[in-house]
């Protein structure tokens, strides 16, 4: 790894710096360019070394939704920090506002320890708000579109707007956020009294472990469920794939749809895998999985 300096005068951006231990697989190489900008002026010097060099932007967020390709990922690699991780809660306007790199967990968390159960199904799911609302993350019957009173953007060229959830086209597990989500405005619901919320967010954690393999090199679900019929878990299961492997890298014996990795799995062994998956379900099923874990960049 070797530093590039400092552009112009605060963000500090590196060169070739590793990029697997910031995802939960932790497979993959390094990126051409990192940076963590602290605050929305680095943010935007950040977009600026980008444009200069003509490089692609990617955010990673908490890393739990990407495959990360082998070698070094020709691009800026933005992981936002700082004072994008703050999270505030406004009781009065009913509202709690988070920067996008914050937990989903630790927002779930604060709301929950105040009474509200809105947030609840974020409680588990271990990414940032940022990569939450790129994803529209959910569980347990709950999407961030449908608690999102509007999320704050910051486009390639630096334009930001606040933007409200009917023009981010979320879709399952999806959305159609163009640039770079900067924080997000959710509603908190009604307010109940003593534990309630607590309690709600235990059991739904209590629920989640149960279910999930304890390895912790995984990231969730690798498909999404197809529209209507079997779920995507139960798919893989039925093409007895349980246990099957590519070099480092297995379908989970515990839940099908979920990939785990042992220390010499690549990037290459998860991309081979998932296609492997996909075709043989085809052959069996017919049906075509479709992909909801993300490529880094999207076509190695
Ligand atoms: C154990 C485990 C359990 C999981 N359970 C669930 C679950 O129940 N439900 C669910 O929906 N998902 C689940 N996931 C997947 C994952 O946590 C979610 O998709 C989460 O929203 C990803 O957030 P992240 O910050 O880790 O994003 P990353 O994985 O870092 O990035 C995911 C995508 O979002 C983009 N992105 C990240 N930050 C930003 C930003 N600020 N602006 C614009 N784009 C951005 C990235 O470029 C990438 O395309 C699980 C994963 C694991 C490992």
């Amino acid at each position: 790894m070797t530093a590039t300096g400092v552009y112009p005068a605060k963000l500090t951006i590196r060169e070739e710096v590793e990029l697997a231990p910031m995802t939960t697989l932790g497979v993959g190489g390094a990126a051409r360019y990192f940076c963590e900008p602290m605050d929305l002026p680095g943010l935007l010097e950040a977009l600026d070394f980008g444009a200069d060099r003509s490089l692609k932007c990617i955010l990673l967020g908490n890393g739990s939704n990407v495959v990360v390709a082998d070698g070094v990922v020709e691009a800026l690699v933005v992981r936002l920090a700082g004072s994008f991780k703050t999270i505030e809660v406004d009781e009065p306007s009913g509202v709690v506002t988070a920067g996008a790199a914050a937990m989903m967990p630790a927002l779930a968390l604060q709301c929950a320890k105040l009474g509200y159960t809105n947030l609840n199904f974020l409680g588990g799911i271990p990414g940032t708000v940022g990569g939450g609302v790129a994803m529209n993350a959910g569980a347990h019957g709950g999407d961030i579109s449908s608690v999102l009173e509007w999320a704050e953007t910051v486009d390639l060229s630096g334009e930001m707007a606040r933007q409200d959830p009917s023009t981010l086209g979320f879709g399952y597990r999806d959305s159609a956020v163009g640039g770079i989500v900067t924080g997000g405005c959710f509603r908190l619901g009604e307010k109940l009294p003593g534990t309630v919320a607590m309690d709600e967010l235990k059991a739904q954690l209590a629920i989640r472990k149960k279910r999930q393999p304890s390895n912790p090199r995984n990231c969730g679900s690798v498909f999404k469920n197809p529209p209507e019929g079997l779920p995507a878990g139960t798919l893989i299961d039925q093409t007895n794939l349980k246990g099957f492997k590519v070099g480092g890298a297995m379908v989970s014996r515990k839940h099908a749809n979920w990939f785990e990795v042992d220390t010499s799995a690549t990037g290459g062994d998860v991309r081979v895998l998932i296609s492997e998956v996909k075709e043989k379900v085809a052959a069996v099923h017919g049906i075509e999985l479709e992909r909801e874990v993300v490529y880094l960049p999207e076509d190695f």
